[in-house]
């Protein structure tokens, strides 16, 4: 298989149009089959709900190349089922789970030639998505849906990559505490821009949203979850009705219990109790695991392990969880999806 001729170790999280998508159709209470197509435009009509009432979701998913050559999905049935909870929540038809791994599986195979090799640094994103279409102005769910999935070549999504960085807090929130912060849908995204553009134009890498009913505890970091290692070593991540549930956390939480022999906890972290913190930082498939330098909140900076340095800890997660994707740590059983 020849490669595209990208340098892989250059690339950001950018948009790259790559050889084929999948796209299905749901009509008259049924998916149909679904194909690869070459077109990355859809055609849709202008009373869609997705364009009016924000019934769309989406999902993030990343394939890897093995050091053999193989290419493998992580966790894709965890994605799928998170898609589910989402379509039911804003009321829109679920996708199986076969048929999302499979589209997913399709697409890499059909841009195989646009997955970054190993070793390289980058990866290759996949981004499935379904939203409401056909005819229609009130308020309601559409009769019609689409489900898509595309994929390109990424790297890191931070510019920082594995280096700290540093956030703010915001006044600003981007769910309501029993809204929709917990799916994965475009509103959130919608309502959080403007918060994200203020903090860059500021010097900062993202603004980090605290819990929106009493503002006092940290939710999450625009499209990552937080996560903190305490002095005594412990792994602490956020519990809150607000945040979307991160298969990246949820696969952290169990690499620390189970690889490093760390203590665990989902609770309430305190944005006045930083202090117990050694290290903290961000994780998400797109930023894998991001370390934060520094919080700025009510005009203080906050200094966790080093500015410049990634603490000892975070380090260690990085390097079993990415092993793991990448095949080269042995993955608890059932988190590996061989593609090629
Ligand atoms: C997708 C997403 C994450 C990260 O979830 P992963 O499953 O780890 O990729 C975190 N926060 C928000 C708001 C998200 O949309």
């Amino acid at each position: 298989m020849e490669k595209k001729n990208i340098k892989w170790s250059e690339l950001g999280f950018s948009y790259i149009k790559t050889d084929k998508r999948y796209i299905s159709h749901w009509k008259n209470g049924s998916w149909d089959d679904g194909q690869l197509v070459e077109d990355n435009k859809i055609s849709i009509s202008e009373g869609s709900t997705c364009l009016h009432y924000g019934q769309e979701c989406f999902e993030g998913l990343k394939a890897y190349t093995t050091k053999d050559g193989g290419i493998q999905l992580f966790r894709p049935d965890m994605n799928a089922k998170r898609m589910q909870q989402t379509c039911e929540k804003i009321m829109m038809p679920k996708v199986p789970v076969e048929k999302f791994i499979d589209a997913c599986m399709q697409v890499v195979k059909a841009n195989e030639s646009w997955v970054p090799p190993y070793g390289s640094g980058a990866t290759f994103y996949l981004r499935p998505y379904v939203i409401g279409v056909g005819d229609n102005i009130g308020v309601r769910p559409a009769e019609e849906y689409i489900f898509g999935v595309f994929g390109m070549p990424v790297g890191p999504y931070f510019k920082g990559g594995m280096n700290p960085v540093n956030f703010i807090t915001t006044d600003a929130d981007r769910a309501a505490p029993h809204g929709t912060g917990k799916i994965k849908v475009g509103g959130n995204y919608a309502a959080s821009l403007q918060s994200h553009y203020e903090a860059v134009k500021r010097g900062f890498a993202d603004c980090i949203y605290l819990d929106p009913l009493t503002h006092t505890k940290i939710d999450e970091v625009g499209a990552a979850n937080f996560f903190g290692v305490t002095k005594d070593n412990k792994f602490v991540t956020p519990d809150s009705t607000s945040i979307l549930p991160s298969i990246t956390k949820f696969s952290l939480l169990h690499v620390a219990k189970h690889y490093l022999n760390m203590e665990t906890e989902e609770t309430d972290v305190l944005v006045d109790n930083l202090d117990i913190f050694a290290e903290v930082g961000a994780c998400g498939t797109a930023a894998v695991i991001t370390p934060i330098g520094g919080i700025e909140h009510n005009g203080k900076m906050h200094v966790f392990y080093s500015e410049t340095e990634v603490g000892p800890v975070t380090k260690k997660l990085y390097n079993t969880l990415y092993g793991i994707q990448m095949g080269d740590i042995e993955a608890p059983e059932g988190w590996i999806y061989k593609v090629i």
